[in-house]
């Protein structure tokens, strides 16, 4: 009889890249270890962390100091970090936290099983870069996930004078085609419908391959695959996004008609500061091209408020560009000054009060903007992917527009996983309400719009 295997719990601080790693993590560990959603049960219990403001930072030190108390109830538990604090500060973190086990960077995902074991035995650290990205093998999923993330390059060589990401995640490293290919092609064959692609600029994706293959190459091949309902991709870099990208929009059936564009700022004195190589009339140019192909598309962006020297002219230039976009979403952050980047030294550091002060103004404008444009949805039947339970309601689940929006409805645990038609009801700030397309009011109403209808489930 095999032996029991034992449980990892894995918390995951920041973005849809350390989602995927932490999945890649649980994927690795497979063989020894199973998820558990219970910390308290957990053999191993990991902690994948985000560095890019300072806050995230200080959540994941906060986090480890508590778990002080279930290292003492367990000593056999085997307690590690993992991700971009990892990365950056090493054998500070082992230094700092007496009971922390094992400290691993970026790219000692796949060295996890191995370390994990050296761990039970002595403390590890494993925070090398330099040998470059490791193979990374096309995962697999169990049947049941209708979306999945898919990580296709590594890394960031655009040193925006803000960003921690070059320094603690590497040289960018794109995976060859052909394992993309097959990773896709394993998660439609475990039923899956929805793919988002990721990198921190996968518009350079291609850059040193063997074989020399493009973002638009690369999108056209995934978009051909049997299966594949829904595709997507984050994020973009403005100063990459080609003509040719943009024409996809219309051309390639599976490709969502959402793009994430960070502008940051609509200054060109900060855009310039942020070593960001392009200008706000280069921006507003992209949008529109984006506007004129494809006219239904929703974009979304990143703002930074309060950068070294952002003057109020400057900040105005920001509110002026969100008006002017009227983006559908926009994440927007204070600056945080990061280790080992430049802007972090630069003079005129802004104080606290006017860089929150400056984020109420923002955020005010965009709640509005996103109303404005959930509201103008209201009564339009749509495509919606049920990703699950809604996160206010037991009683409702929760899907994805082609567009991106959240949206919650009454329907039967079956859909979960389906494609299916809505009507949209009603517009809230975050979210929007619906009625399942198979009530007999949503089914007769017209125009259908973003993707032809495949099936009414009902
Ligand atoms: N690669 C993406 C790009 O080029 O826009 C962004 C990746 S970064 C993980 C996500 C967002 O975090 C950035 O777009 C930026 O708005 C924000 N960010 C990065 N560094 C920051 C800092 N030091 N302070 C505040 N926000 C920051
Ligand atoms: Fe950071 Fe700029 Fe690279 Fe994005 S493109 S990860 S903001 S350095």
């Amino acid at each position: 009889m095999s032996r029991p295997k034992k449980k990892v719990y894995i918390k995951t601080f920041g973005c849809q890249m350390n989602v995927a790693d932490s999945e890649q993590m649980a994927q690795v560990l497979a063989p020894d270890f199973v998820p558990t959603d219970e910390p308290a049960e957990a053999d191993l219990y990991l902690v994948n962390t985000c560095a890019i403001r300072k806050k995230s930072e200080q959540k994941v030190r906060s986090l480890l100091g508590s778990l002080k108390a279930l290292k003492r109830r367990r000593p056999h538990l085997i307690l590690g970090v993992g991700g971009c604090v990892a990365q950056q500060e090493g054998e500070r973190l082992l230094a700092a936290i007496p009971h922390l086990d094992l400290v691993f960077g970026t790219h000692g995902i796949y060295r996890l099983p191995e370390l994990v074991r050296r761990a039970s035995q002595e403390r590890q650290l494993d925070v090398d870069l330099s040998a470059g990205f490791p193979e990374t093998p096309p995962r697999r999923w169990p049947s049941g996930a209708a979306q999945t993330l898919v990580t296709i390059m590594q890394g960031c060589d655009n040193y925006c004078s803000f960003c921690v990401v070059p320094y603690v995640r590497g040289r960018e490293h794109s995976r060859p085609p052909a394992e993309i290919v097959a990773e896709v092609q394993n998660f439609l064959a475990a039923g899956g419908k929805e793919v988002t692609l990721l990198g921190q600029n996968v518009n350079s994706y291609g850059r040193g391959l063997d074989e020399p293959v493009t973002f638009p190459q690369l999108l056209q091949r995934l978009a051909e695959l049997p299966g594949l309902a829904r595709l997507r991709f984050a994020t973009s870099h403005p100063k990459d996004l080609s003509d040719e990208l943009i024409g996809l929009f219309t051309e390639l059936k599976p490709l969502c008609e959402h793009l994430h564009l960070p502008v940051q700022s609509g200054s060109n004195r900060i855009l310039s500061a942020m070593n960001r190589s392009y200008t706000r009339e280069h921006y507003l140019a992209k949008i529109e091209k984006l506007r004129h192909t494809s006219p239904g598309i929703s974009l979304s962006t990143d703002i930074i408020v309060g950068f070294p020297g952002e003057t109020e002219a400057d900040f105005q230039d920001t509110l002026h560009l969100v008006k002017k976009v009227s983006f559908h979403q926009a994440y927007c952050f204070k600056y945080s000054p990061r280790p080992q980047t430049r802007a972090a030294d630069l003079p005129d550091q802004l104080p606290e009060e006017v860089k929150a002060e400056r984020l109420a103004r923002l955020l005010d404008l965009q709640n509005d903007l996103t109303l404005a444009a959930h509201r103008r949805l209201v009564g339009q039947i749509r495509e919606v992917l049920v990703e699950g339970e809604s996160k206010r309601s037991k009683e409702e689940l929760s899907g994805r527009l082609r567009t991106n929006q959240v949206v919650n409805f009454s329907g039967p645990q079956e859909l979960v996983g389906e494609l299916v038609h809505v009507e949209i009801t009603e517009a809230n700030p975050h979210s929007l309400k619906a009625r399942w397309a198979a009530e007999p009011s949503a089914r007769s109403r017209r125009p259908v719009v973003g993707g032809t209808p495949r099936r009414l489930s009902c």
